[in-house]
């Protein structure tokens, strides 16, 4: 069998050479427009996404084979980059915070989980320091980079009010993927100091922290034992060191070994940034009930990902991209609710920016007035679709965010 990483290694670089020779006036049609709906009136509360990319195609334009082949990167972002976030566009719209998830590709794709990249972490630094540069610059009139939990709770006082001019969205980091610590416990003390507070330690692929669905099926992950393996010794001591260090434990994409075996070792309540339920979208990355229970049950959270894809049954992504909508999102949170019995546990993980399909109805971030609506009908209560929508999780993050360092 061919391993993952000779396969990844000439794939990529036979596929950015393809790219680069194909014409791109062609596929500019494919690129995502970024409409936005006209300014919303300013609720106190609008949005507070807990997982959204909005600076991973900037990363990636800055990785060497970008650098190299500019135009593979700007083709790929046609073809994949279906869904947006502007910091301009949110910020008139009223959201009060975003969670940017920092992942690095390539570091994941080309490490296994027996020889992690040790330069990982620098890079996780890198993406961390691209984001706040964006943010010192153009976007400092829309966004406040919050790096404790006194800012936070300063931010969000008794005193908000998205209607004076000093209003700023609050952008908070988290790092998708436990590879990013580069097999070593060292760099969760740096990220926690600059502010890191989730991380997801699964993703794509088994990174020897928590096993997860791989995402290339059909290649074998050197010397990992998934699925049983479930959490690593290894696996174990990032959660014992993210919870001393009062970073909060990200479970999506673990498998259910994974899980369970989280479950034995935290004792913190859990969050799950951008999960679907396996009775509405069965997929290797949903959550069966129990599991989505356990979670509220120890008084976690839920994110729901503006991913139709993931939250129902689509036949293929052509499917999708024909019928998926909000209507799948207010029919996964109904669920949830259902199930757990509780609105105070639930919130949105969008994963805008993440490559996923686009929706009929919403891709930009900025059109969640209309995600409002839907679930104004649904609930009949401002109150909880504020809730769902922002202060169930500012409130996690409030309680349970403690940056020990
Ligand atoms: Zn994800």
């Amino acid at each position: 069998m061919i391993s993952r990483r000779k396969f990844i290694h000439s794939s990529t670089l036979a596929g950015a050479g393809l790219l680069s020779g194909l014409s791109f006036s062609s596929l500019t049609g494919c690129s995502s427009a970024n409409p936005c709906i006209e300014p919303v009136t300013k609720h106190k509360y609008v949005l507070a996404d807990i997982h959204n990319h909005p600076t991973l195609t900037d990363w990636i334009w800055n990785s060497p084979i970008a650098v190299k082949i500019p135009m593979a990167a700007d083709i790929a972002k046609g073809f994949f980059d279906k869904t947006g976030t502007s910091w301009q566009t949110s910020h008139a719209a009223g959201i009060d915070l975003i969670c940017v998830s920092h992942f690095n590709l390539f570091d994941e794709w080309v490490t296994m989980a027996t020889d992690p990249n040790p330069a990982a972490p620098t890079n996780a630094l890198r993406m961390i320091n691209l984001l706040e540069k964006e943010l010192e610059g153009p976007a400092a009139q829309y966004t406040k980079l919050i790096r404790t939990p006194e800012d936070f709770n300063n931010h969000f006082n008794n005193n908000y009010n998205k209607n004076e001019p000093s209003y700023r969205i609050a952008v908070l980091h988290s790092l998708e993927g436990g590879h990013a610590l580069g097999g070593s416990l060292e760099p969760l003390n740096k990220f926690a100091q600059r502010g890191v507070v989730i991380i997801t330690i699964g993703h794509f692929f088994n990174k020897g922290i928590a096993t997860a669905p791989n995402a290339i099926p059909f290649f074998p992950d050197a010397n990992s034992l998934r699925p049983h393996q479930g959490l690593s010794h290894f696996g174990r001591d990032v959660i014992y060191e993210m919870e001393k260090l009062g970073i909060l434990v990200d479970v999506t994409h673990a498998t259910s070994t994974a899980f369970e075996d989280i479950l034995k070792v935290s004792t913190k309540p859990l969050i799950a940034t951008h999960i679907t339920a396996k009775t509405l979208g069965d997929h290797a990355y949903s959550f069966y009930d129990e599991y989505i229970k356990e979670i509220v049950h120890r008084g976690g959270m839920i994110g729901i990902p503006l991913y139709t894809y993931m939250l129902a049954n689509y036949i293929n992504v052509q499917e999708v991209e024909k019928y998926g909508s909000l209507r799948e999102v207010v029919r996964t949170i109904r669920y949830v609710i259902k199930i757990t019995n509780s609105y105070k546990n639930i919130c949105i993980g969008s994963d805008f920016g993440g490559y996923i399909p686009h929706l009929i109805d919403m891709n930009s971030l900025c059109e969640i007035e209309k995600l409002r609506v839907l679930l104004l009908k649904e609930f009949g209560s401002e109150e909880i679709v504020e809730d769902i929508l922002a202060k169930n999780v500012i409130e996690f993050v409030r309680n349970n965010w403690k940056r020990n360092v």
